[in-house]
C-alpha cells in the first residue's frame, strides 16, 4: 500500500523529529515544510495559540491542497497572567532567542511567587477538507534557574509534576512519553487511526 501524504507545517527540525517518533505510522509518510519545498515564513498573527495553529495549516493546505496538520505551542505561567502564552517564542523580542526568553520568565518571578505553569500545544488538522482541533497539556513549575542541555527552547527551566528534573535534564523519550506535544498528537493519532481507511 501506498503511503498517504501527511504534511507537517513546521520548520522546526527538532519537532519534526519529536512528532515523527510520535506517530510512527507505517501508512503516512509525514513531510515536513523542508520536505515539500516551501519557502518563507507563515506570518503568526492570531492572538491565540488555536488561531494560530489553523493559520499554519490553512497557508499550506490552501497553496498545497492534501492533507496538512501544524501545531502551536504556549507556556503558561500562572503567576505572569498565563504569559507568555501566545507570544512564547518571541516573549523576550523578535529575535526570539531562548537564553533571553527564559531569563524574563526567571526575572519575572519573585521569591516566594507561586512558579505553577504548564505547556500547552494546539493540533490543527485539515484532513478531506475538515479542520480538526486536538490539545494537549502538561502541567509542572518553572525551576529557579536553567538547568540541563537536552531538548530546547524553555525546557532548562520546565520541571513536569512529579519530576525534579527539569525537561532538558531528559532524554528525548522520556520527554516525549509525557509532552504537551505527545498528548496534543496522540490525540491527532487516535483520529487518524480511526479514519485510515477514507485517507
Ligand atoms: P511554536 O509553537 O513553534 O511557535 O513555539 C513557541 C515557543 O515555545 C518557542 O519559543 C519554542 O521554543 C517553545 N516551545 C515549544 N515547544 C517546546 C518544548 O517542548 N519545550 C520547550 N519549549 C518549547
Amino acid at each position: 500500500m501506498t503511503p498517504i501524504d501527511l504534511i507537517f507545517a513546521t520548520a522546526n527540525d527538532h519537532k519534526s523529529r519529536e512528532v515523527a517518533q510520535i506517530l510512527d505510522q507505517e501508512w503516512l509518510d509525514i513531510k515536513s515544510l523542508k520536505d515539500v519545498g516551501w519557502v518563507g515564513d507563515i506570518a503568526e498573527t492570531g492572538t491565540t495559540l488555536q488561531e494560530n495553529a489553523l493559520i499554519k495549516a490553512r497557508a499550506v493546505h490552501t497553496k498545497l491542497g492534501g492533507h496538512v496538520f501544524s501545531e502551536d505551542t504556549g507556556l503558561e505561567v500562572m503567576s505572569l497572567g498565563m504569559a507568555p502564552g501566545v507570544y512564547t517564542a518571541r516573549y523576550a523580542g523578535p529575535e526570539k532567542d531562548a537564553q533571553l526568553n527564559m531569563s524574563k520568565v526567571l526575572n519575572g518571578l519573585s521569591q516566594g511567587q507561586s512558579r505553577t505553569a504548564r505547556f500547552r500545544t494546539v493540533v490543527a488538522l485539515i484532513w478531506e477538507g475538515r479542520e480538526l482541533l486536538f490539545e494537549g497539556l502538561v502541567n509542572g513549575q518553572i525551576a529557579t534557574e536553567m538547568k540541563g542541555d537536552e531538548g530546547f527552547g524553555y525546557d532548562p527551566i520546565f520541571m513536569p509534576y512529579g519530576y525534579d528534573r527539569t525537561f532538558a535534564q531528559m532524554g528525548d523519550q522520556e520527554k516525549n512519553a509525557i509532552s504537551h506535544r505527545y498528548r496534543a498528537m496522540m490525540g491527532l493519532k487516535k483520529f487518524l487511526t480511526h479514519n485510515r481507511k477514507k485517507g
